[in-house]
């Protein structure tokens, strides 16, 4: 790797994931040269085919390889230059057949994929990792695991002692999640009340907890000229994503205006950021 050339890691659990968390964020940095590499826990197996024109019996038996071609193209159109799918089974919600499969990560054991994953950061050498944050609003088995995942990367690839055969010990200088915030989601939803569309948010606004955002050391990255980059890719996940559903329900013209960012919570860092920074890099 040049120095001077900084990288990212993100480590997602999903096919899908990668485009609708951070993507924009992402496209901006790969955009200025930065080398992005993206982990992909599982092939996404136990995912809804959320796209009526997608509903056909031929697409559902084989889903794995339907999503591994998605996630390829959402990758490139993003601007991820590597793509490391660890392969493990996506695991399904609590008490499903998917859930109980010996294959999925859930069921796997934490310290070899851990042991993986150090692997990879090890040879990747990130100044920037992305994980997910403790997902109480969102307790999908795999997502959850990401998160012990990133925290325990963070710590386990810096620790000589830890996975020795696994290359030299790197230093990362932060990890952080990309997260919706209270102030994100309501200033969507005002802007769509505003100019009188059906707002995907109202549930979300009636439960949100007000609190959610405080105690939290939150960033927001500008990325205005990158949100049309992340809704092409999340368009390219066509079995998951309906192109007209919730994620396509706001013009973008009216998401820009209204909030031109995407935030991120820093979970851990070795580097801190300077007060005020709108990027990941510092
Ligand atoms: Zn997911």
């Amino acid at each position: 790797m040049p120095a001077g050339s900084p990288t990212l890691l993100a480590i997602h659990a999903h096919p899908d994931d990668e485009s609708s968390k951070g993507a924009a964020t992402v496209a901006a940095a790969a955009a200025r040269g930065i080398r992005c590499v993206l982990i992909t826990a599982t092939g996404g197996e136990a995912g809804d085919i959320l796209n009526p024109a997608m509903h056909r019996d031929e697409v559902r038996d084989n889903l794995a390889e339907y999503r591994a071609k998605e996630l390829a193209e959402a990758a490139a159109i993003i601007g991820y230059s590597e793509v490391i799918e660890l392969g493990y089974r996506d695991s399904g919600m609590p008490d499903t057949p998917d859930n109980a499969n010996p294959e999925a990560l859930a069921n796997a054991t934490f310290d070899e994929v851990l042991g993986r994953v150090v692997a990879e950061v090890r040879r990747v050498r990130p100044a920037v990792m992305l994980g997910y944050d403790s997902h109480e609003r969102y307790p999908h088995p795999d997502h959850l695991y990401v998160h012990r995942l990133g925290l325990a990367a963070f710590d386990a690839a810096a620790d000589a002692e830890r996975f020795p055969d696994a290359g030299e010990p790197w230093a990362v200088d932060r990890l952080l999640a990309p997260v919706f915030t209270v102030r994100r989601v309501r200033a969507l939803h005002d802007a769509a009340v505003a100019d009188d569309l059906v707002s995907p948010f109202a549930d979300w606004i009636d439960t949100a907890d007000a609190a959610y955002d405080h105690g939290k050391h939150l960033i927001a990255v500008p990325v205005a000229h990158t949100m049309a980059i992340a809704r092409e890719a999340l368009r390219a996940h066509r079995t998951q994503v309906d192109p007209d559903g919730f994620w396509f329900s706001l013009p973008l013209d009216l998401a820009v205006a209204a909030y031109p960012y995407e935030d991120f919570e820093v979970l851990v860092a070795r580097v801190p950021l300077p007060d005020g920074a709108d990027d990941l890099f510092g």
